[in-house]
């Protein structure tokens, strides 16, 4: 997990987890304040990890509900296990 660049103090992984919501909200440090936001590359990432086993999976004929389930809980696992490898800068 990610530690705040100012006081070392570990980033929160719910506090992770609802950054990825809505536009990507900012971390903020829960002892200085900081706040951080998600690399671009990160946010790359976590798009393609979502995105490109939908496309892989498409080809493989399955029945709809399965197909869907599927892509949900791709889409979970990826979504649950990010705050371990994205990265943060400082917000500007
Ligand atoms: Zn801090």
């Amino acid at each position: 997990m990610k530690s705040c660049a100012a006081c070392d103090k570990r980033m929160d992984y719910t506090q992770i987890l609802k950054s990825f919501s809505w536009y990507y909200k900012p971390v903020t440090c829960m002892r200085c304040g900081k706040h951080y936001v998600l690399t671009n590359v990160s946010r790359c990432l976590l798009s393609i990890m979502i995105v490109l086993p939908m496309v892989f999976l498409i080809q493989v004929e399955w029945e709809f509900l399965i197909e869907i389930l599927i892509h949900l809980i791709g889409a979970l696992i990826v979504i649950f296990t990010a705050p371990f490898f994205v990265a943060f800068k400082e917000k500007e």
